[in-house]
């Protein structure tokens, strides 16, 4: 918790706004519902009583932060979130940006939306034709507060599954402290004996609200990245595949996912790993913790069926350092996690985050129901499924492979992944796909120093090997395209409360 010591300023803040700030924090529903719950969370056993207390300071400090940003911010014309953070000397500039986002949701900022149009070239069927394209432009402002305003409170999550946008991640299920959410593949339970109210679960959902401002900001504040609209910050763009004959056997395409775990256990940089395999029902994923490399191998391969990987993250706590591998929508839950309420307080252990690209995701029920009518197969049969040059393919043990237009299997996705901009997983450490890259390889995107490391360091070790995505057909300019066309489809999220 922030220390006033004397009457020294705090990072210029005077001791008595610094006062305040904590006074009025203490009054926030969300720290006293969990403040007070404290026999109840120790008795679920989830968190130890010292976790306890890192979760509360966490949520006090981050709550305080925020009250002073507002301070500072009152009286101020709509801005834009980079210019706020520079206006906000006081503390990091991703940390004033956080909070805009979360003050919003609290009803104190106001976020204006200016939408222009501009006239660019594209080439059309090999013709450069005149386009016109929107641009969106996010400013925010803080609101006129009447002297009688409550700032609202988060609700649990059963908004967000009832509204239909819900992804099934599981995350909040693994973060709240009573274990009152039950996450599977196409449902969500709250038991609402137990729920303490204490928002947790909608502020780290990547459901509840968009941090997607808030990390397009933060990259473009680090000048050591390279910046698209489309596919994020990222450091470096590659084409990679696997030098291992066991892992060519069980690979979707590069084998570059399946190398990059083998590399991390093998050299101790995690004591486990959490994936996906084939549940006792084939073709339907379960989400495991892998220890030993040789059970890696079962994990290897595209599972079409959304997995709920995040729900089992609550029983990695006997590790000291995990990765974490999986879709868009979970990598973004992950860093929802780290950045409120600050600093990923429950699961310090997340090392790396391996994300993979992903367009969609289909319900388990639909993979068997489209096998049976657009392939007319057993689904025993079938060795591999693929999404590559703009079809769903899948491969026979008889090493036949048939294939029909994507068009055709679309009507199978889930309907919550319409509700999803993300192709290329912004939020992980190293991004792997097949999009860009010849069969075979895949396009790997680094995006942390520590994700670029962890590659670079695996082609050392002559586990992968590598080439830059710009000197491969398709290449970056297909990933980038496809990559724009999710984020301009994706359809905007309504929470709405179901009538009793
Ligand atoms: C649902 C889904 C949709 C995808 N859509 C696209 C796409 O549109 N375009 C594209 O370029 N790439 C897509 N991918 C990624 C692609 O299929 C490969 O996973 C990626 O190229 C990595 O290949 P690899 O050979 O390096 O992985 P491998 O070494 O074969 O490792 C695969 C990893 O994927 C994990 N995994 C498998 N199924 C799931 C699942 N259902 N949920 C979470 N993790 C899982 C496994 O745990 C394993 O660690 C999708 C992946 C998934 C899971
Ligand atoms: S369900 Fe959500 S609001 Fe309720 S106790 Fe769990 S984390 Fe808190
Ligand atoms: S955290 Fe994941 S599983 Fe939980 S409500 Fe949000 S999207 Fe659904
Ligand atoms: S499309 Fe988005 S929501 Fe659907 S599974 Fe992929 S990452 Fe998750």
């Amino acid at each position: 918790m922030v220390q006033i010591a004397n009457n020294k300023l705090f990072m210029g803040i005077s001791p008595k706004e610094l006062m305040e700030a904590t006074y009025n924090a203490s009054g926030n529903f969300q720290i006293r519902a969990f403040f007070e719950a404290k026999d109840e969370i120790l008795k679920a056993e989830k968190y130890s009583e010292e976790e306890f207390y890192e979760i509360l300071d966490a949520m006090i400090d981050a709550e305080t932060e925020r009250k002073l940003v507002l301070e500072k911010l009152r009286g101020n014309e709509p801005l834009f979130l980079e210019e706020i953070s520079k206006i906000v000397k006081e503390f990091p500039p991703d940390n004033v940006i956080r909070d805009i986002i979360y003050l919003k949701e609290q009803g104190y900022i106001e976020e204006q939306i200016e939408i222009k149009t501009k006239t660019v070239i594209k080439k059309i069927k090999g013709e450069e034709k005149e386009v016109e394209e929107k641009e969106y432009f996010y400013r925010y402002q803080v609101k006129d507060i009447p002297d009688d305003f409550i700032e609202y409170f988060f609700e649990p999550v059963s908004l967000v599954f009832e509204s239909e946008v819900c992804c099934q991640c599981g995350w909040c299920s693994s973060v709240c402290p009573v274990n009152a959410i039950a996450v599977t593949a196409d449902t969500l339970e709250i038991d609402d004996k137990i729920c303490m109210k204490c928002g947790l679960c909608y502020s780290v959902c990547p459901r509840s609200f968009s941090i997607e401002q808030a990390l397009l900001s933060i990259n473009k504040l680090d000048k050591s990245l390279k910046f698209s609209e489309k596919i994020n910050g990222y450091i470096n763009t590659y084409s990679a595949s696997t030098t291992s004959d066991k892992i060519k056997k069980v690979r979707q395409d590069g084998g570059v996912v399946t190398s990059l775990l083998e590399y991390l256990l093998k050299n101790k940089l995690v004591d486990a790993v959490v994936a996906v395999q084939h549940s006792k029902d084939f073709w339907k994923p379960e989400p495991v913790i892998v220890e030993d490399v040789k059970d890696l191998y079962k994990t290897g391969g595209t599972k079409y069926a959304n997995a709920t990987t995040l729900n089992i993250i609550d029983k990695t706590k006997k590790f000291k350092n995990i990765a974490v591998v999986g879709v868009p929508c979970m990598m973004n839950a992950l860093e929802k996690g780290t950045l409120f309420p600050s600093g990923l307080p429950f699961f310090k252990n997340i090392k790396y985050r391996i994300g993979l690209f992903c367009m969609e995701s289909f319900p388990y029920e639909n993979v068997l129901k489209l096998i049976k009518e657009q392939f007319d197969k057993d689904y025993t049969k079938i060795t591999k499924m693929d999404i590559s040059g703009g079809k769903f393919i899948v491969y026979l043990d008889s090493g036949e492979d048939l294939r029909v237009p994507l068009n055709d299997v679309k009507s199978y996705a889930r309907h919550n992944c319409h509700f999803c901009e993300d192709l290329t997983c912004d939020c992980a450490d190293i991004s792997v796909g097949s999009i860009g890259s010849p069969s075979g390889w895949s396009s790997v995107i680094t995006r942390t120093k520590k994700g670029d490391k962890l590659f670079k360091d695996a082609i050392k070790s002559k586990l992968i090997e590598s080439q830059s995505l710009k000197d491969v057909k398709p290449g970056q300019p297909l990933l980038e395209r496809i990559a724009g066309t999710k984020r301009k489809n994706c359809k905007p999220i309504i929470l709405e409360k179901k009538n009793d």
